[in-house]
């Protein structure tokens, strides 16, 4: 376990730092949020395990809160258990449901002393307000009130009600605004490139959607997407996508050779016989050889409707397109399931690889992942490398390809290019 202590502090340093985001965030009209993190039962810790795990677990839980926030000063040990969270500068205030997300998951992994392994429960209330339109000690009051709503009805989260009909109100325009976006050809594709980490070259990049929009700022794909699914249009933005990846990939400077793309493909779409022809006819308009194209598919998309999952990709398989598992090792995936896959890369999530360099579970998960994929002949491409101590485990595992932070960032198709024209293949071995 790590232990990084932050030091507890009261309630007034809580609104200290929480009135001078709120002024930031007045002055660039931005919002902010305040998360209440309680630990559930945390006296049964205590009980089982003794105060020293218990001791370890508060430090365990403020360092997983600490992974999600950038800003140290932001993350508060407020009482014995509890924990405040605060999010300065959000461009929307939908994005309190994406920080609720990354705590449950970043706490929901297991918990470890000495050889016991057990998980942590947690509950979560929340508000949100834009500018300084709350004080801070009304956002302390309702993510509070939000907190004892949450612990009264079981729930693992309650957002402040208030906050709850500026969110929908929020949500109402920028649903709005983006499928305009999306209709009048203002959404972007950013490249992120693969390398090989056998030789460095760069063999392919996966194309990432962004929207910078005038009104709402850089609004994320994790928000973008569910939006557009809602509105039934995943369908238009699919081939959106692709269409402008192949478009893109005839620009790119062939130095390394023709380098290939990958396109994410939504669940929904995975198992509807128009995707063949969509990925046909793209292909046919942009001159480009089926070996060049990857669909980046999640493996719950593929569970979800498996026979007429495995028949789509199957037939594309067959004609050459690649086809790779996304996000691997959270879909729950049985191995009977690997056995008829047609795919030909597997993508281990990042949440293995972050902390693969710390932590000993995370790196045999990566190897035992990275041997069962060689034995059914599955390339394997780690994402989430953002530091060279990640890299070089990586290299040493045997993995092949390697995407993330520590490489590039996700770029525009012009500082790609710039990118690729500068790459040299020998910096990352
Ligand atoms: P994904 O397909 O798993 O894409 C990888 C995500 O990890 C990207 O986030 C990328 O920016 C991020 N990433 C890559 N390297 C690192 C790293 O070193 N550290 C960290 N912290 N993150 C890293 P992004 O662009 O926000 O996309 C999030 C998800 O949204 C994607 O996950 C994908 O599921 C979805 N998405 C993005 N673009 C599209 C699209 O065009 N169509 C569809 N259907 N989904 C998309
Ligand atoms: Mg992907
Ligand atoms: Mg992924």
């Amino acid at each position: 376990m790590t232990s990084t202590r932050i030091p507890d502090i009261d309630r007034r340093a809580l609104f200290k730092t929480l009135s001078y985001h709120l002024t930031k965030s007045a002055i660039a009209k931005k919002h902010v949020g305040l998360l209440i993190i309680d630990i559930r039962d945390f006296k049964r810790i205590n009980r089982t395990f003794g105060f020293a795990c218990g001791d370890q677990v508060l430090d365990d839980v403020i360092h997983r809160i600490r992974l999600i926030s950038p800003h140290m000063e932001c993350v508060i040990r407020m009482g014995n258990n509890e924990f405040a969270l605060i999010l300065p500068g959000m461009d929307s205030p939908a994005f309190v449901g994406l920080a609720v997300n990354r705590v449950r998951k970043e706490i929901d992994s297991s918990f470890r002393w000495y050889d016991k392994e057990f998980n942590v429960d947690i509950c979560i209330g929340a508000a949100v307000t834009v500018g300084d339109r709350l004080s801070a000690q009304a956002m302390v009051l309702k993510s509070e009130n939000a907190l004892q709503q949450a612990k009264e009805e079981g729930l693992p989260f309650f957002l402040d009600t208030a906050s709850d009909k500026d969110i929908d109100a929020f949500n109402w325009k920028l649903e709005k605004d983006l499928l305009d976006a999306l209709a009048q050809n203002q959404l972007q594709l950013y490249y992120q490139p693969k390398i090989s980490l056998a030789n460095g070259l760069p063999l392919r990049a996966e194309a990432l959607l962004r929207w910078n929009s005038p009104d709402h700022g850089s609004v994320p794909p994790d928000i973008m997407i569910p939006i557009i699914e809602r509105a039934g249009k995943m369908t238009e933005l699919t081939k959106w996508v692709l269409n402008s990846a192949l478009r893109h990939l005839k620009d790119w400077p062939q130095t390394f050779g023709q380098m290939g793309v990958s396109i994410n493909v939504p669940a929904n779409i995975v198992h509807e016989r128009t995707l063949r022809d969509m990925v046909n006819d793209a292909l046919n308009i942009w001159g480009v050889k089926q070996e060049h194209l990857t669909l980046e598919i999640t493996e719950s998309a593929v569970i979800k409707d498996q026979q007429s999952s495995f028949s789509n990709l199957t037939h594309l398989n067959e004609a050459g397109i690649k086809i790779s598992i996304d996000d691997f090792g959270t879909g729950y995936s049985s191995l009977e399931y690997f056995k008829n896959i047609p795919a030909k890369e597997l993508k281990i999530d990042k949440s293995f690889v972050f902390n693969m360099f710390n932590d000993v579970a995370d790196k045999n998960i990566v190897q035992l992942v990275i041997d069962l994929a060689h034995k059914f002949n599955l390339d394997v491409v780690a994402e989430g490398i953002e530091d060279v101590e990640t890299l070089k485990i990586l290299q040493t595992l045997g993995c092949d390809f390697a995407q993330g932070y520590y490489i590039s960032h996700p770029i525009s198709q012009s500082d790609f290019i710039k990118w690729l024209e500068e790459y040299d293949p020998s910096q990352f071995l």
